[in-house]
């Protein structure tokens, strides 16, 4: 496979058909699935991972915006595609021209995009997203509020242009399981259940109601209703530690780099910008590798975290530079340049991952994935092969 390997990494397609299928091994018969491949599929690579899952059979795409709509039908993806936030109403002829369904939020939208739909004459599909907990975008539903949330989307379903054919919800806390989480989470449901069965009162049903996402998936099967919409697990990860173990999910990302020079230093010295690391003691062979910031491998962690070499952990040391960082592999004496360096993923017995990563940054696995920059090419794996290399900087395929 032809790509520059200086850091890449690898997209393991096996593993996402098997995440999938074990999730949708537990769902009931007719329960559908909502792929969720927003952000460049989580920093997976939308294009190979959309078309691994539509294969593997999912149902439905989700994504953010239209322009990752129009890139998924631009890579062969056929089946329906959800755009969960925003698109400005002058885009409504692309939406229909390319059959993307749009989610309806707010009175306020669904007047907007409705008059945009009648003035060029097409029919947009719709799902209406009710706020059960979220208190972002969606129709207010809390605090006893379904009533006046039914009665605001019924007048929505009846504007010209638009079609409403699902529903659905987002939970907030679904991956918690302490405290009074649970709870909440069920209070969500019922919210949403409650306003769903209001408007069936007067009539409108819809044909996919829809409440799951991967931690909800995981622990409240009596939530499923027609669909659930699957993102972290299918990468997998898991969506919080108390998911953990919950389902058998195997990471799909690993990022590698390139040993680039290795040197011995004398004690004294200091290492990268800001000489946040001076040699302790004689004969430290340090090793620069081809990987730093620029590349979503973030400044954090300077002197912090460890990379795997011939097997080995080896920390880093000194702050990450923007397209290099620097390593101790006094421990690892064969290391030269050329050798591959492993910074997510599997080196022998020695795994590290993007919950590691999280941990270090304080954050949570799903923002590290988004993260891997745009100049790491990404390389998709199936039976062990190599079967396809992306590079964004030179849009080689
Ligand atoms: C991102 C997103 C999901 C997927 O969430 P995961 O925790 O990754 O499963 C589902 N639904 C909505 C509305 C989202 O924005």
């Amino acid at each position: 496979m032809d790509y520059l390997r200086r850091t890449w990494a690898e997209i393991d397609l096996d593993a996402l058909t098997r995440n999938f299928m074990e999730m949708k091994k537990r769902l009931k018969p007719g329960c559908q699935t909502m792929a969720v491949v927003k952000a460049d599929a989580y920093g997976h690579g939308d294009g190979y991972v959309s078309r691994t899952l539509q294969q593997a059979g999912a149902d439905w795409f989700a994504v953010s915006n239209i322009n990752e709509a129009v890139s998924l039908r631009q890579q062969d993806v056929t089946r329906p595609i959800l755009i969960l936030g925003y698109t400005p109403p002058e885009q409504v002829k692309l939406l229909g021209s390319m059959s993307i369904s749009q989610t309806i939020y707010s009175t306020e939208y669904a007047h907007a995009l409705s008059k945009a739909a009648a003035a060029c004459g097409v029919h947009i599909d719709c799902h209406i997203k009710i706020d059960t907990g979220m208190s972002r975008i969606g129709f207010y539903a809390q605090q006893q509020l379904e009533a006046q949330a039914a009665e605001e989307i019924a007048q929505v379903c009846a504007l010209p242009g638009l079609d409403c054919t699902g529903i659905f919800t987002h939970f907030a806390v679904a991956d918690s399981y302490h405290g009074d989480d649970p709870a909440f989470t069920r209070r969500q449901f019922d919210c949403f259940m409650q306003t769903v069965a209001l408007l069936a009162e007067r009539n409108i049903t819809f044909r996919l109601r829809h409440c799951c996402n991967s931690a909800a998936t995981l622990a409240y099967p009596e939530m499923y209703l027609d669909m659930v919409r699957l993102g972290d697990v299918l990468y997998g990860l898991n969506p919080s530690s108390e998911c953990a173990g919950m389902a058998q999910l195997k990471p799909v990302m690993s990022l590698y780099t390139t040993v680039t020079m290795v040197k011995t230093l004398t004690d004294g010295v200091d290492i990268s910008y800001g000489r946040k690391y001076t040699t302790p003691h004689n004969g430290l062979r340090i090793a620069s590798i081809a990987i730093g910031y620029a590349d979503g491998y973030r400044r954090n962690f300077s002197n912090k975290g460890h990379v795997l070499l011939h097997g080995q952990p080896a920390p880093i040391v000194g702050t990450i530079c923007m397209d290099q960082l620097m390593i101790d592999v006094t421990g690892i004496p064969q290391t030269k340049s050329g050798d591959v360096v492993t910074l997510l993923g599997c080196d022998g017995e020695q795994q590290i991952t993007l919950d590691d990563f999280a941990a270090i940054n304080q954050t949570i696995n799903y923002e590290e994935c988004c993260l891997i920059g745009r100049r790491v090419p990404r390389v998709y794996l199936q039976g062990g092969q190599e079967i396809a290399a992306i590079d964004y900087v030179i849009a080689r395929l």
